[in-house]
């Protein structure tokens, strides 16, 4: 039975706040079926992680969540003067724009919120702040203001025509770090000589709340991705593209890598762990392997230590040579292994071909960087 179509229907239906606690609970549901009751071998945080990160792209009903109620929020922002919802909510925020509150200046919008009496605008704003939140962004998100509809201008038809002509937002009004010139914009937007008074207010309220200094970092993937969708370069599958982003941003294998290295004893660059959870799979077509491959750098298997912590059992390796059976032993440093490696060593050393390349894929199999393989060969 196809569950996540169903959920997802109630997560955009309306805007109304689940509590946390029922997403735990669900998760805990989902567990229980994954495992059939059993401990969990791994954790389901990591196997909501995507396939490329190392998981298994179980769906994160969270993060499902945020994506489609994000999709209210891009039903503003693109101004979807078709779509009913937004009409009655825009015409119960009299005085102020949907396309704007989200991100206008915190000091301005603490004066204006007060103003918002509609609930469901209140709820989107409210899951907006989490999504915000979730994703550690700084409180101003200045590239993505509006200049027309902007509470902090006087109103003014001039900037409805920027609109039209495709200048939107602060972001565009910036280059390698610097505010544009009004020649620069006229000659991109085709901006009328006599709107030049317009620019200098716009150019005087990037100076009042130091934007410019804000502007020169580099747009989040959150912030990237709505002015895609403002440009009208991301016009569909707006939850599919937001789920993706909230995964990226709030999930990782992180703490599995940090068992490696405290085992090996090594640093294992992020590059090379992302490299090899990524490609890893990709060196054999064999079914079985990737799933032996993967179990392997996920620590699915129990190794002696593991199993003696529930109690009863030794901790030492299964081969008998006493010493602690953890992980990297059991899969490399037990002296019971050295003849076998070091068959290996051999092989690649009789191999005519660069055996780089060979190092490489084994390197990839075993999610060890090139250069540390190389050096323990
Ligand atoms: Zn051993």
């Amino acid at each position: 039975m196809n569950i996540l179509p169903r959920l997802l229907f109630l997560f955009q239906s309306l805007p109304i706040k689940i509590p946390m606690s029922t997403f735990t609970t669900l998760n805990k549901w989902l567990s229980k079926f994954i495992w059939q009751n059993k401990r969990p071998r791994i954790r389901l945080k990591t196997l909501m992680c995507p396939k490329e990160i190392g998981g298994l792209n179980i769906p994160n009903l969270k993060n499902y969540y945020y994506a489609a109620q994000l999709r209210s929020l891009l039903t503003w922002v693109c101004q979807e003067e078709d779509s009913i919802w937004f009409g009655m909510e825009q015409g119960d925020c009299p005085g102020m724009f949907l396309d704007t509150i989200p991100f206008i200046n915190p000091d301005a919008w603490s004066k204006e919120k007060k103003k918002v009496t509609n609930e469901w605008v209140k709820t989107t704003l409210s899951i907006w702040s989490n999504i915000r939140k979730t994703l550690n962004l700084s409180s101003s998100l200045c590239r993505l203001i509006h200049i027309h509809h902007n509470l902090e201008f006087p109103p003014s038809s001039g900037f409805k025509n920027w609109a039209g002509k495709g200048l939107i937002m602060l972001d565009q009004m910036v280059e390698r770090g610097s505010l544009m010139s009004f020649q620069q914009l006229q000659q991109r937007y085709d901006l009328p000589a006599q709107d030049f008074y317009k620019y200098l207010q716009v150019r005087n309220y990037f100076v009042k709340h130091n934007y410019i200094t804000l502007l020169q970092t580099p747009p989040t993937n959150l912030e990237q991705f709505v002015i895609h969708v403002i440009k009208g370069e991301i016009n569909s599958r707006y939850i599919s593209h937001a789920y993706k982003l909230l995964q990226e941003n709030t999930e990782n294998t992180q703490d599995i890598k940090r068992k490696w290295e405290l085992e090996m004893n090594i640093i294992i660059k992020d590059d090379d762990w992302e490299r090899t959870l990524r490609e890893g799979h990709k060196i054999t077509n064999s079914p079985s392997l990737k799933e032996f491959e993967w179990k392997t750098k996920i620590r699915f298997f129990r190794s002696p230590f593991v199993t003696s912590k529930f109690g009863g059992t030794s901790d030492r390796c299964w081969r008998g040579c006493v010493l602690v059976g953890d992980y990297t032993h059991v899969f490399w440093d037990c002296p019971k292994l050295t003849n076998y490696w070091k068959d290996i060593q051999g092989e690649i050393e009789n191999w005519k071909q660069d055996a780089r390349v060979y190092v490489y894929k084994l390197s990839l199999f075993f999610f060890l960087p090139p250069t540390v393989m190389l050096a323990l060969l």
